[in-house]
């Protein structure tokens, strides 16, 4: 893990050995886009990495730039990711201002008749745009989390199967068979979803996270967010911050506190000891599980993970959710930096 690679304000201080692996990586993938004739479409985050491959499939080149286990919140790209950017055809980004420094560097370096897709400010009006703790309104950014909920999982499906079919009418029922089978899967999940959770003794449907990534899937499926432990500043919250939130998890009896595997915090075991509430540390909202190549590795390995975490993590039972067959409707070649 090239660590470096994605510190805010670090872009400048690379490695050379970090910088060479970079060179190495971005070279070995674009090269062949370019003789291909196929479309090269640059991602942002890997679940929408692994959704656009599932849409493009074995079509398009797809090449993802936030390297999994990043805190994409803050990630600001390599130079070296602006030649990935001056060759690529589209730029899909989660939008919500998720990615500012890579949308910039993309303006900056795109090529004629390419475009940046802001998916989720396409599915979702500014109005309904939710701020909160972690992402405060004074601030300007929302929470950008839409892909952890799978019925908006599926409008990104169809924005990028709408905008793959127009730059490539040849493969247009490709990627419409693609969009509908994946959609299909979000559909299968969230039917699971429903099931299981009516297993949460006591309707208990309350999430205390660090990383506040359920904002949008706890109003679709009826949860609860009672709070968040991560500042927005992304930094473990001051002890203050940390005493109010023992009082809280008492006041509340949350039975279960869930940490993220991108920001392991110590905060969360203090809060866990000081409440008896347990602390389940796994969760993750854009780190996929596994490695590229295997199945679990795709957006729908990792929400199926965290759905079958937090039901399980408050005493419920998950059987739907492990019913659903994991795997990708199209071949995945995405590229994952790692
Ligand atoms: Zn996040």
């Amino acid at each position: 893990m090239s660590r470096s690679l994605w510190l805010p304000g670090a872009t400048l201080a690379l490695t050379a050995a970090a910088a060479l692996s970079l060179t190495a990586c971005s070279s070995d993938s674009s090269n062949p886009a370019a003789d291909d004739g196929q479309l090269l479409v640059a991602t942002t985050v890997a679940p929408i990495t692994s959704i656009a491959a599932n849409i493009g499939g074995d079509k398009v080149n797809v090449e993802g730039i936030v390297p999994e286990g990043t805190n994409s919140h803050t990630f600001e790209p390599a130079p070296q990711v602006a030649e990935l950017l001056s060759t690529a055809d589209v730029i899909f980004v989660n939008g919500l201002q998720l990615e500012e420094p890579t949308k910039d560097l993309a303006e900056a370096n795109m090529k004629d008749g390419a475009e940046i897709v802001d998916i989720g400010d396409e599915v979702l009006p500014e109005d309904q745009w939710i701020y909160d703790f972690s992402f405060p309104e004074e601030d300007g950014k929302p929470n950008p989390h839409l892909w952890t909920d799978p019925t908006y999982a599926a409008k990104y499906a169809t924005v990028i199967a709408d905008t793959l079919a127009e730059r490539d009418p040849d493969n247009a029922d490709y990627y419409r068979a693609n969009e509908e089978a994946f959609i299909a899967k979000t559909d299968e999940l969230a039917s699971a979803l429903r099931a299981d959770q009516k297993t949460v003794p006591d309707g208990n449907l309350r999430l205390l996270t660090y990383h506040d990534a359920y904002a949008y899937f706890a109003k679709t499926f009826g949860w609860e967010v009672v709070g968040a432990v991560q500042p927005k500043n992304f930094e473990d919250p001051t002890p203050q911050e940390v005493a109010r939130l023992i009082d809280q998890v008492k006041a509340e009896n949350v039975p279960t506190i869930f940490g993220s595997e991108v920001f392991p915090s110590a905060v969360l075991e203090e809060i866990g000891r000081a409440t008896g509430a347990r602390y389940e540390d796994t969760l993750r909202d854009d780190d996929l599980p596994g490695a590229p190549g295997e199945a679990d590795h795709s957006w729908l390995g990792l929400m199926r993970y965290d759905y079958i975490t937090m039901i399980e993590g408050l005493g419920g039972t998950a059987d739907e959710l492990k019913a659903v067959t994991v795997e990708n409707v199209a071949p995945d070649e995405a590229v994952y930096p790692q």
